[in-house]
């Protein structure tokens, strides 16, 4: 938003009531109040849940939290709902090891879950396996980026099994999901594509399926509902994210269309949420297995998190991972059936 517009937004009243509006929404052409700009965005959310089927007593849904905008906005919003719809709502927070950067994460993370009262399973890379994300990348001679988000998704699926989830949500937003389809376009990788819907499945056991709540939320507006509704997050970025990452490249592209076509990225996601049985009909089936060592999804195998923690650690580290996760867990079920 320019500055002449925020001005223009600041004195603007609410299309639903009398207070000051503190968003304009050109696509819905409302400018809202706190209030009604946060009920539009719980609509937003609880329309995708519906969608999948969470809103049901007893569903549980792990929530994976960052510290930054996205991922908290989502977890306060799901906090709300689950209250609402009788859901559990669990947080998981994992510390890489990368230096302030995680310090400053899980000062936020601890402070929003005390905010909200939901339970946050904290788990300390350094501290279960020995290593940081940096250190176990360059043991293990690979990109610390792609390592970080390896381990991010064995440990967030291993969490999931131990606590029986229905789902692992993520903190992706619209521009996110726009972003990582047209990177999968450019490959021709229909497969990957098929991946970027509101949710996936559940492999029972083995592999957790992923949620979006934020499928239909812009960054701005995820943004916008961690300012005004003054939730603790960090601004800074993770030091070792590329200078000028492809998928920025793409969300200002689309940021210019959509001042030109309101909607149009909502249109995108909605219409790739259509036809994602199509792009499902075209992927490429793949044959997932359990890992030796561990026993979670693997294409062969060895989990890809064992690989590469056996060539970091000299022996494969999901086992003890695993085993630290259902301690927490076990934790977690007794603090609950205390009085
Ligand atoms: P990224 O892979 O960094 O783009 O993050 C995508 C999503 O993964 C975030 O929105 C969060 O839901 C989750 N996530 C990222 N980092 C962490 C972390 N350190 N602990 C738990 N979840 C995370
Ligand atoms: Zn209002
Ligand atoms: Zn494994």
């Amino acid at each position: 938003m320019t500055p002449m517009l925020r001005r223009a937004v600041a004195r603007a009243k609410c299309s639903k009531c009398e207070r000051p509006a503190v968003a304009e929404i050109r696509y819905a052409r409302l400018r809202l109040c706190r209030e009604h700009f946060n009920e539009f965005m719980e609509k937003k959310v609880e329309r995708v849940l519906r969608r999948v089927g969470v809103l049901q007593k007893g569903r549980i849904v792990v929530a994976a939290v960052s510290g930054g905008k996205d991922s908290s906005t989502m977890l306060a919003i799901l906090s709300k709902l689950s209250k609402k719809y009788g859901f559990r709502v669990i947080g998981v927070h994992i510390v890489l090891g990368i230096r302030e950067y995680s310090e400053k994460s899980l000062e936020k993370i601890q402070q929003l879950c005390r905010e909200l009262r939901v339970e946050c399973l904290v788990i300390d890379l350094e501290r279960v396996i020995g290593f940081t994300v940096p250190e176990l990348a360059r043991r293990a001679k690979r990109p610390t980026c792609s390592v970080c988000g390896l381990v991010k998704r064995y440990i967030l699926n291993a969490v999931g099994v131990e606590l029986g989830a229905d789902y692992v949500a993520l903190g992706h937003n619209t521009d996110d999901i726009i972003a990582y389809s047209i990177k999968s376009f450019i490959n021709h990788d229909i497969t990957q594509l098929a991946k970027f819907g509101p949710s996936t499945e559940t492999i029972k056991g083995v592999a957790i399926g992923r949620l979006r709540p934020l499928f239909e939320v812009y960054e701005r507006e995820s943004l916008l509902y961690a300012l005004v509704n003054k939730l603790p997050i960090v601004i800074d970025e993770c030091p070792f994210r590329p200078r000028s990452p492809m998928e920025d490249k793409i969300k200002e592209f689309m940021n210019s269309l959509e001042d030109d076509h309101p909607g149009i990225k909502l249109a995108f996601v909605r219409r790739l949420e259509k036809r994602l049985g199509f792009y499902k009909s075209l992927a490429e089936s793949q044959k997932y297995g359990r890992c030796k060592y561990c026993g979670l999804l693997s294409a062969g195998d060895v989990c890809s998190f064992c690989r590469v923690t056996e060539k970091a650690a000299g022996k494969p580290l999901g086992p003890l991972v695993r085993s630290e996760i259902r301690r927490l867990v076990a934790s977690i079920r007794e603090r609950s059936k205390a009085p």
